[in-house]
Order: structure tokens, then sequence, then C-alpha cells
């Protein structure tokens, strides 16, 4: 939030002086001529708060005054503690963050952001108390400036949502546009996206363009950029630093590595996961490490010795489909036949199952998973532990589902294995064969030929902090 730069402490009346305050916190406010963006000292039974008087939602309780302090926390106070309050000033937030133009400098790297939406695009509206897509990647870069020291940044936003309306139509479009700014010349692509679906994203892009030339980058923030904690400006200037010098030419996720703001991590597009609701350091590398780290001053450290190195050319693979009907069935104990049944009889055409250990069913539903696969049905196996691979000959009932249809993964993610699979299945529609070796054939290091032991067991693998600790237990 940005506010203007007149301080006062009278103002003209404005129909959201006092808007989503009611009694009895709004008689408080009016016995002391306080309103909405009034600059106060509250002296309270609690202590004495000075801040400023932020709106508040429509459903939110009528008891409190919520105050943006200068420390930008915000704070609650109860109208019963409240035994004096001044306005001091009234400083009325500007939504809108002014957009700047970037600074053309001829001896840096150009690179293009494309805009999703997520919290990275978004600001609290305090009218209503939610997080709201309000950013255009052009107030995004006037809110950070030390991009323009990094690259010459040209920005498109083509769409404005959280991450949970990415589907087939988005992941198209913006494969599409990736390989257009490919062959347009630009030497790293950044795209801003909600975290909560980020990995499906980067696991499309890692299908639908392949063996790009350049850095393609995913970045988001867990935070918004109007709290003092937000993570939005860091990952976005290690984004921005890794597609422009970058030596690593994948589709990659960069976002916090530590839980404080020391280097960010770039993680392999087609191993990464969201693993975390609310910390900064959500994004983890599963059955590998991450690539490398993006330190506060630009330093990149490759961590992950196999990667595809940058080239100068300007061909990347762009095969751009998906079905639809394509499901992950994550079993449960107890599993009724019926489910799959009725995906069959609903007209899909594709399941990733998320089997238990090492890619178990019950056995009640084996009958069900024969009838899908006389009818056609791609049924694949993923495992629910994330970590290891699906190990179909290790006991019987492995043996007897292999038997019934389904292909193991090895050690592909389920998500990814969902969007390889609705891929796949896009790209070749009737061709069951063709699908299925596509789906058994790695990619995008979709699949692994086995876990390094620093990956699972300590933190996230080659960190400083693992480092030091493998040290000490293993040398
Ligand atoms: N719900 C948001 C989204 O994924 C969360 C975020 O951006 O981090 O769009």
């Amino acid at each position: 939030m940005s506010s203007s730069d007149q301080s006062s402490p009278a103002h003209l009346p404005d129909p959201d002086d006092y808007k989503g305050y009611r009694e009895p916190m709004l008689g408080v406010m009016k016995r002391f001529g306080v309103t909405v963006w009034s600059e106060v000292v509250a002296r309270t039974t609690r202590g004495d708060f000075q801040g400023l008087v932020l709106p508040r939602s429509e459903t939110s309780d009528a008891e409190h005054m919520v105050l943006k302090l200068v420390s930008g926390y915000n704070i609650g106070i109860r109208h019963d503690t409240i035994e004096s309050m001044e306005a001091v000033g009234y400083r009325k937030a500007q939504y809108k963050i002014p957009e700047e133009p970037f600074p053309v400098d001829p001896d840096k790297p150009r690179v293009m952001l494309l805009g999703t939406g997520g919290t990275i695009a978004s600001r609290l509206d305090y009218r209503t108390g939610a997080v709201i897509p309000a950013f255009s990647p052009g107030e995004l870069y006037g809110s950070v400036p030390e991009l323009a020291d990094i690259c010459n940044l040209e920005t498109e936003k083509l769409f404005g949502v959280f991450s949970e309306n990415m589907g087939a139509h988005e992941y198209q479009v913006l494969a599409r546009r990736v390989g257009q700014a490919i062959a347009d010349g630009y030497d790293g692509v950044v795209i801003g996206h909600g975290t909560d679906t980020m990995a499906h994203t980067a696991a499309a892009l890692s299908f639908m363009v392949q063996d790009p030339p350049v850095p393609i980058v995913m970045v988001g923030s867990q935070r918004s950029s109007d709290r003092p904690s937000s993570d939005a400006a860091r990952n976005l200037i290690a984004a921005t630093q890794a597609a422009a010098r970058g030596p690593i030419a994948e589709v990659m996720v960069c976002m916090f590595g530590p839980t404080s703001d020391r280097y960010d991590l770039l993680h392999r597009g087609t191993r990464v996961r969201k693993m975390h609701s609310s910390y900064r350091s959500t994004f983890r590398t599963l059955g590998g490490i991450p690539l490398a780290m993006v330190q506060e001053d630009g330093a990149m450290e490759v961590l992950e010795p196999n990667v595809r190195p940058r080239r100068s050319d300007r061909q990347a693979r762009v095969q751009v489909a998906f079905e639809d009907k394509v499901t992950i069935l994550y079993y449960y104990p107890n599993m009724q036949p019926d489910v799959i049944d009725a995906l069959v009889s609903c007209g899909y055409e594709g399941i990733v199952i998320a089997g238990t250990g090492l890619g178990h069913v019950n056995k009640k539903v084996y009958p069900a998973l024969r009838r899908a696969h006389e009818a056609g049905v791609q049924m694949y196996m993923t495992l629910q532990t994330l970590w290891g691979f699906v190990q179909m000959h290790v006991y019987e009932t492995g043996r007897e589902i292999l038997e019934l249809g389904v292909v193991p993964l090895a050690n592909m993610l389920p998500e990814v294995a969902y969007i390889k699979l609705g891929w796949a299945l896009g790209l070749h529609p009737g061709d069951p064969g063709k699908v299925r070796e596509l789906m058994t054939t790695t990619i995008a290091g979709e699949m692994t030929e086995g876990e390094p032991f620093d990956g699972y067991l300590v933190l996230q693998g080659a960190v400083p902090e693992a480092r030091e600790l493998i040290g000490k237990v293993w040398w």
C-alpha cells in the first residue's frame, strides 16, 4: 500500500469515512473525531499505539479498530480498551501504484515478464479484507525498481487470476507466448504466478516447451507486497537475475530457499512442489536437489550437475495440447469400485493413481480397474509418499495391479503425471501406444534414475545448512 504525501489532521467528509465500522467501535471513533485513514495516537489500557486507521471488511466484527503501525504490521484495538484517541494526520491510501517507464540499456539482457496473477500481482483490499489481483507487471516494476539494474524488462499481463483458476486453456496460451518470446530473441522469460498451482503450470510448460535455449523462470510470493514480510520483491529480483544471466535453460521455479531472505532456490519444473501452506520457503525439490541458488547479490551457484545449459539458438520444441478428461485418483483405504466405474462412464480417458506405499490400492477396486482398462482408459501408478519409486514387483498385490493394465511411473510426482497425461492424450488422441510411450519416456527430468542421498535426508539437499549438517554426520 502506498499513501499520499499530504498529511493533514482535517479532510473533506467522505462517504467511506467509517468504511466497515459499526457500533460500538463507530461511536468511539466519532467521539474522538477519528475516521478511516486518520493517523492516530491511541491511549489504551494495553499501552499507547500510533498508526493509520484502516477501513474494515464489511464482514468483520464490530468491536475492533484496525491500525497499521509504523512498522507496517496491523493490529486490532478493542473499543472498550481505548481511553483516548487523537487524530494527528490524515493519509488516504492510493491503491494504484504508478507505472514507471523501464529505462533501456542496450548492454543489458532482454527479459520478458509474463503476468498470470496470484499473490505476487496482488494487494490487500481493505474494504473486503481479501487479497485481490491488481498489479499489472508495469506496476510491479514501479514497485521493484532494482529490476532495471539487471536487465531490460518488457512486461505483458496474460491473465489476472489466482492460480486455482489456471487450467488447460491458460497453459496453452502461456506455452505459445513463451515459445514466441524465445523466437523473438529474449534472453530469458519470467512468469509471475500464484504459488498454489505453480508446480502444475511449471510441469505443463516443461512438456509444452521442450528444450528451451534460455531460462524460463516461474516466480510467485506467499505474502502480498503490502506486507512488511513480503517475499514478492526478493523472489522477483532473484527470478529476473536467473532469467537474464543464469546459465540454466530449463523451466524452473524460483522462490525463497530458507525461512530468511538470504537466497532463493531454482527448482526444476517437473520435480518441484509447494509443501507448506504459509511458509515463504514453501517450495521444495522432491526426489532430487534444487538446481541452483541465487544469492541476494545475484550470484548464482549451480548445485545439480545435470542441467541443460543456455544456448544461443532461438529454438524450442513447442507442442501445445491438453485433454480435459484426465484425473488423479488419490487412493484411500476402503475405496469403493464405483468411484472408478463413475469415471469411466463420465468419459475419462486417463487416470493417474496416487497409490499407497510402493504403489497399492485395495483388492476391492481390482474389478473396476479391469473394466476401466477394457474400456480403453489409460491408467498410471504414482506414489502418495512423493519420495521414492513405484515398485510393483515387490508384493504380489503390486503384480496383480500391473496385470490389470496399470503402468508404473517410477518417481514421477502425481501432479506432474496428471499434467503429462493430459498433455500426451491431447497430443495423440486415439493413439494409446504413443501416449504410453510418451508417459514412460523421460522428457524434462520428470523421472530420474535414483534419488540423491542428501536430497530427502536433510532439509533441501545441497544448501549450506545441509552441507554443514552432512559434514558433521557423515564425515
Ligand atoms: N492463492 C494464491 C494463488 O495461488 C496464493 C499465491 O499466490 O501464493 O494464486
